[in-house]
């Protein structure tokens, strides 16, 4: 059966629900798929439990590493994707990030776009996504008018702590946060089980809250869940179609215009996957470049502990440092941020290091104070996605750059002791971690060294645009989501421009 759009919008995420969103408005016929189907608002979504033991929202696919050992990803298809889950922290990214950074491990490109380019699109979907913060304190910040709304209050323990870092010499500042209407009737709650969670209130800044169901509402959109996009059929420079598996049928979706948003490492598959006589190495992929630079960011959680100190906070996630963003203490290379984490449940503990028991976890996570260090890694051709002769998604990953995270990890537990914690743990999910995925089909202008355009669309096929991390051509340490929703507002922009 066949069916035929004006728009295709393949994916809700980040990318997906940003744009779907912005072209809601044109009038234009648009079909969004999205594989999963809606989380429903349930007391499961606030139950540590059900999220770090059951893992009742993460996805059952299991991936291949380069070993060809099986492993489940940190990832989710639902719609809203991976959205559902972040922790709302909505930065831009550095200016310094745009350009060519020298690393510890080498060379950081610079992006085909400096960062006054999407400074506008950052101002538009700061506003979408509601996003709190403050201007003025963060020694990195680029150029920019004041934020949307005012930064979330740190709670008393933290509030104290930023006052501890400054006599340190450091420059705390509050963390972009995207929660609608934070202490207000009907809005955030500022509740203990935000990052990883899914919002029982609807009251986080997420693709699905602000993205697709605002979409929704124009009569000229339609959603189709528990639909997966297979393949994309093209003949020459143009895709006719897109296989679409619904309901046990698959069908057919014609359009002129298609927009791929499935995530860094879905999106590079299914351009893999869809080839083609005319495609042999996979749909715009002349460059080889498709599935490669795979990026996701070093990142080690962390927790200063102290036995006679509880920890009454319940919204933690409030404060950044970013004096090492730059360069580190002893060294001219860059480290990465820290940031305060939400609060560790007992049973996230637990689902880490399972031998303890429970009582001793909570007991534990009660005194302690939880943090997050993010390093940058670098684009290497080797580090990619590929597609097994069955069809299944094999991650090839080494992480580098580790020297500088090792860095910044001894400097996070010195400034930790310094603070008076008189333990201070440590955990990372090493290279399995894929919420920061971006990276596999990076933009540029030289289609040699790049698989999409600086607008996002592929330099091989003119009706295909790809539009979420897959573009990023650097990881830059700050999270990637605003980026994302900036680059698909510039992008939704461009196409109405040029093609509708
Ligand atoms: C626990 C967690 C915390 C995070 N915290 C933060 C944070 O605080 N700040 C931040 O900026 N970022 C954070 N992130 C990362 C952020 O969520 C991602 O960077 C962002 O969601 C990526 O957007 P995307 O559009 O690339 O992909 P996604 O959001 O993953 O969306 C991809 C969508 O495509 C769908 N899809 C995939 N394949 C197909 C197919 N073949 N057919 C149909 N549909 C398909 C998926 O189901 C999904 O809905 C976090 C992520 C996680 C998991
Ligand atoms: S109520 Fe606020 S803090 Fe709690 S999950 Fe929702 S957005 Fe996050």
């Amino acid at each position: 059966m066949t069916h035929r759009y004006d728009i295709v919008i393949i994916g809700t995420g980040a990318g997906g629900g940003t744009i779907a969103r912005e072209l809601s408005t044109t009038g234009a016929r648009i079909l969004i798929v999205e594989r999963g189907d809606y989380v429903p608002q349930e007391d499961e979504n606030w139950s540590p439990s059900a999220v770090w033991k059951d893992l009742r929202y993460r996805t059952t696919e299991r991936w291949l590493d380069e070993q060809g050992r099986e492993f489940q990803p940190y990832t989710h298809y639902n719609v809203g994707g991976n959205t559902k889950y972040w922790g709302s922290v909505l930065y831009r990214l550095r200016r310094e990030d745009f350009q060519e950074m020298r690393h510890e491990d080498g060379v950081s490109p610079a992006w085909p776009i400096d960062y006054e380019t999407l400074a506008p699109y950052y101002d538009r979907a700061e506003r979408m996504y509601h996003v709190h913060g403050q201007a003025g304190d963060d020694p990195t910040e680029p150029p920019r008018g004041p934020y949307p709304h005012p930064p979330v209050e740190h709670s008393r323990e933290i509030g104290e702590i930023v006052l501890r870092l400054r006599e340190q010499g450091l420059h705390p500042s509050p963390l972009p946060l995207g929660v609608i209407r934070p202490g207000e009737d009907g809005g955030c709650i500022l509740c203990a089980t935000c990052n990883s969670f899914p919002c029982k209130l609807h009251a986080k800044s997420e693709a699905e809250v602000c993205g697709i169901e605002p979409a929704l509402r124009v009569p000229s959109v339609t959603l189709w869940t528990r639909a997966l996009a297979r393949r994309l059929i093209a003949s020459g420079s143009r895709v006719e179609a897109v296989e679409i598996e619904r309901g046990g049928d698959v069908v057919r979706v014609e359009a002129p215009l298609v927009i791929v948003c499935c995530g860094a490492v879905n999106s590079a598959a299914l351009l893999l996957r869809s080839t083609s006589a005319d495609h042999p190495q996979g749909l715009a992929n002349s460059s080889g470049l498709a599935g490669r630079r795979y990026m996701a960011h070093l990142a080690t959680m962390m927790q200063g502990f102290h036995p006679f100190r509880r920890n009454t906070t319940v919204f933690q996630k409030t404060v950044a440092i970013n004096d090492f963003y730059l360069r580190g203490p002893d060294t001219p290379f860059p480290l990465g941020q820290i940031q305060s984490q939400g609060r560790t449940h007992g049973i996230m503990a637990k689902a880490v290091v399972p031998w303890a028991p429970l009582w001793a976890y909570e007991a534990w996570v009660a005194r302690g104070v939880d943090w997050l260090a993010m390093t940058e890694d670098l684009p290497r051709d080797d580090n990619r996605v590929v597609i097994d002769s069955d069809g299944r998604i094999r991650l090839h990953y080494t992480p580098n750059n580790l020297g500088a995270h090792r860095r910044l990890v001894k400097e996070t537990t010195r400034i930790l002791k310094r603070l008076g914690f008189l333990v201070v743990m440590t955990h990372s999910h090493k290279n399995k971690n894929t919420t920061h995925q971006c990276g596999t089909l990076v933009f540029g202008s030289d289609p040699r060294r790049s698989v999409l355009d600086p607008y996002c669309r592929t330099h091989d096929v003119e009706n295909l645009f790809v539009v979420d991390a897959s573009f990023f051509p650097s990881s830059a340490a700050v999270n990637p989501g605003l980026t994302i929703a900036a680059q698909a507002i510039r992008v939704a922009d461009h196409i109405k421009e040029t093609q509708l």
